[in-house]
């Protein structure tokens, strides 16, 4: 077995403080995230920043991003997009989302987001009726976790060939590692875990990014 890092606070405050950039929108909407009920959902400068990097390197001009919270992956995402590019971003909360949409139009990339309320599967549904299958360079998920293969299989099905499916969470705190722990969540997330790990129609990666974040790439 390989060995990696242990990510103490100390070091991970090293790791922030001597690699991220945060545009100074990204911040304020840090700092009002962190103030409000949930503020764990939102993820970290550190994330958003490899999102945005991971943005630039697959050449991403059509994004999807199933959960927006307060907007901050979607603005990390759309600040790195090209001025044509867009991303059509599904949630269920109009509070939420309110705070997303102040930020985006403050940082001046409101035009490139393209916000959709309701529940994302059926959302997802819509766009492969509408013959959008194969149209989409990436997409991101981080929702509610119940439904991340439904929204797994959806997005494979949205993506190009070459394109990147990245997946929140699937580490859930240690958690997945816990056999005892048989939370409906934690569940889900060994079950889509172990369901990507044996997909031959993707590429994958597990990074001990955040919360772990799984890259997925479509063959
Ligand atoms: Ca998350």
């Amino acid at each position: 077995m390989g060995r990696n890092v242990l990510l103490t606070d100390t070091l991970y405050r090293y790791l922030v403080d001597h690699s991220v950039r945060e545009h100074p929108v990204l911040a304020g909407l840090r700092a009002e995230t962190a103030k409000q009920k949930h503020a764990g959902m939102q993820i970290g400068a550190d994330q958003g920043q490899f999102m945005a990097l991971l943005t630039k390197l697959v050449g991403a001009k059509r994004c999807l991003e199933v959960g927006v919270f307060t907007g901050y992956s979607s603005l990390s995402v759309a600040l790195a997009l090209p001025e044509d590019g867009n991303i059509i971003a599904l949630d269920v909360s109009e509070e939420w989302t309110s705070i997303a949409r102040r930020y985006w139009k403050k940082a001046g990339v409101d035009k490139k987001i393209d916000l959709r309320l309701g529940p994302a599967l059926a959302t997802l549904d819509t766009l492969i009726s509408l013959r959008q299958s194969g149209r989409f360079d990436m997409a991101f998920i981080d929702a509610d976790k119940g439904n991340y293969l439904g929204y797994f299989e959806r997005c494979l099905d949205l993506v190009r060939p070459g394109g990147l499916i990245l997946i929140d969470n699937t580490l859930w705190s240690g958690d997945v590692a816990e056999p005892s722990n048989q939370k409906p969540d934690t569940v889900a997330l060994r079950a889509l875990n172990d369901a990507l790990h044996n997909d031959e129609r993707i590429d994958v990666a597990l990074l001990p990014v955040g919360d772990g974040v799984t890259l997925a790439r479509k063959r």
